[in-house]
């Protein structure tokens, strides 16, 4: 945790806004949750937080509004570097429209548009469509250290497992070993936290890993210039790499993508409803599969300000309907067939998502042989089969995770999915900034329901044993209130 403030006066005159606010809401409420002291002699953690991307970090601030005090996040990133929004989204706008945020939790002046602005002026909020990515990352950041979150740096959580009236979690930073322990914790470890970013294998298998690249990771744009780049994809992340290699200097881009079709439509914004948000964990298994599968099918189309800035380059080209059918190298170049013609490029970037990949997370050593999943639950018609679907978790209604098998392994319900895994279970985009209004309130619920429950046995003692005096009475009355 960093002490220093790295505020500029303006965002420091909105910090002192913010804590005026919550003082109104009597912040922070009483630490209601009983300490509890660890197998190594230390108090333990109410609840530990992977995770200090924007969903780490809405937790953090709920539980504190929640009169849960005893909590820490942890990040493998440094400080001020979490999530995805400095390190490979390369967007220049959220895709996410700007009336559509929850952050705050209900605080106004903690709210994007509060420091937005604060920083910019009411007109240029009133001109915006969608917020800046780089005013995102610098208001998330003001956000963590208006609230002084505890969030720690540079620690890499590699396995969580049972431990006695908790759990152990180990971490490794700076080389260093160390281990917390914790009553709850929360992966808030985004859309990769159920898997990996995934370069498809008939590109792995038939190029030196110096020639291909993942949008979401690593990628060195100036090594490109004047070289022809194959994109495969037609997501955001496509778009946006296509823009990154052509300013860096490339000589051509040529995205691809399989569909007859660019996707025009946009799913996901007919299911932001209240009604959808709230609910949708409360659905039948198979209304649930079933829009997690069309979404499977129906995918979102680039963001606008992607698509725009790709197709106004001269040196970019587009072509539907391209799936790639084999890849080699040819010589010193790649060669790309797809049913219409073969390409020869210099470089790929597979602009290809994510897989679900449970047994590739460190933080899931242990939980995932033991956590349940849509396959282990629920077996769709023949009709309705949908590869990748069946290996997400199956969590429960408040994002916890469920045992494969039932009464052995409860344990891993004393860890809450808010991540991709959630993907099925609580709709494909529960924790995106979107959602957050709707989905925070139900892990907020979900992690004070067990604490409260565990608290159950001390409940009367701690009532009895209340002696907090409300009525101050002065010696000169003190006789009078007593019988003689
Ligand atoms: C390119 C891109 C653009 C997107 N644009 C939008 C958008 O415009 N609007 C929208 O609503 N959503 C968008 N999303 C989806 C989603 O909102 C983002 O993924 C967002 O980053 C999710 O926030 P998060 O805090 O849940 O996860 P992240 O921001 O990914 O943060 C997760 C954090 O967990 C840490 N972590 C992971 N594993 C460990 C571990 N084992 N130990 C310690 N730390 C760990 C990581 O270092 C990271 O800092 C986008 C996603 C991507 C990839």
């Amino acid at each position: 945790m960093t002490s220093e403030t790295s505020m500029t006066p303006r965002e420091e005159e909105l910090a002192q806004a913010v804590r005026g606010e919550l003082a109104l809401f009597s912040y922070p409420e009483r630490d209601w949750v009983s300490g509890r002291v660890g197998p190594d002699g230390a108090p333990m953690l109410d609840v530990l937080i992977v995770g200090g991307g924007q969903s780490g970090l809405a937790v953090a601030h709920g539980l504190r509004r929640a009169g849960v005090a005893k909590i820490s996040v942890l990040d493998q990133a440094g400080a001020g570097r979490e999530g995805v929004w400095e390190n490979f989204a390369r967007m220049s706008e959220l895709r996410t429209p700007k009336g559509l945020f929850g952050m705050e939790q209900g605080v106004s002046a903690l709210s994007i548009q509060h420091w937005y602005i604060g920083q910019h002026g009411r007109d240029a909020w009133e001109a915006l469509t969608r917020v800046p990515r780089a005013d995102w990352a610098a208001y998330l950041r003001w956000y963590r250290e208006t609230l002084a979150l505890p969030v720690v740096s540079d620690t890499m959580v590699r396995d969580i497992r049972k431990g006695v009236d908790g759990l152990i979690v180990e971490t490794m930073s700076a080389g260093a070993a160390k281990t917390f322990h914790a009553r709850l914790v929360v992966l808030a470890t985004g859309h990769d936290g159920a898997g990996r970013w995934a370069v498809p294998e008939f590109i792995t298998s038939a190029l030196p890993a110096s020639r291909f690249d993942h949008s979401n990771g690593p990628i060195d744009f100036a090594a490109l210039k004047g070289k022809r780049v194959g994109v495969l994809g037609h997501g955001a992340s496509a778009f946006d790499a296509s823009v990154a290699a052509l300013e860096a200097g490339a000589a051509r881009v040529d995205l691809c993508f399989r569909r007859k079709q660019l996707p025009l439509v946009n799913p996901h914004r007919h299911i932001e409803t209240v009604g959808m948000l709230t609910h949708f964990p409360e659905l039948p298994d198979e209304t649930r599969w079933n829009v997690a599968r069309h979404f499977q099918r129906h995918d979102q189309p680039p963001a606008e300000a992607g698509f725009f800035a790709a197709t106004a380059r001269e040196g970019f080209h587009m072509h539907a309907g391209a799936p790639w059918t084999y890849v080699a190298m040819e010589g010193d170049a790649i060669s790309v067939a797809t049913p219409r013609e073969t390409f020869m490029f210099d470089h790929v970037i597979a602009a290809t998502g994510y897989t679900v990949d449970l047994a590739s997370r460190a933080e899931l050593t242990s939980l995932a042989p033991v956590i349940a999943r849509w396959q282990d639950r629920y077996t769709p018609p023949a009709d309705a089969t949908q590869t990748m679907l069946g290996d997400f978790p199956y969590i429960g209604s408040h994002y916890e995770f469920l045992s494969r098998t039932p009464d052995t392994d409860d344990w891993v319900s004393r860890v809450f999915a808010y991540n991709v895994s959630a993907y099925v279970s609580m709709c494909p985009h529960s924790t995106t900034i979107s959602g957050h209004r709707f989905c925070l309130p139900r892990v907020l619920r979900g992690i004070t329901g067990q604490l409260m429950r565990e608290e159950t046995g001390n409940v009367m003692a701690a009532l009895e044993a209340y002696d907090n005096v409300d009525l101050v009475v002065p010696a000169h009355l003190q006789t009078h209130i007593v019988a003689d």
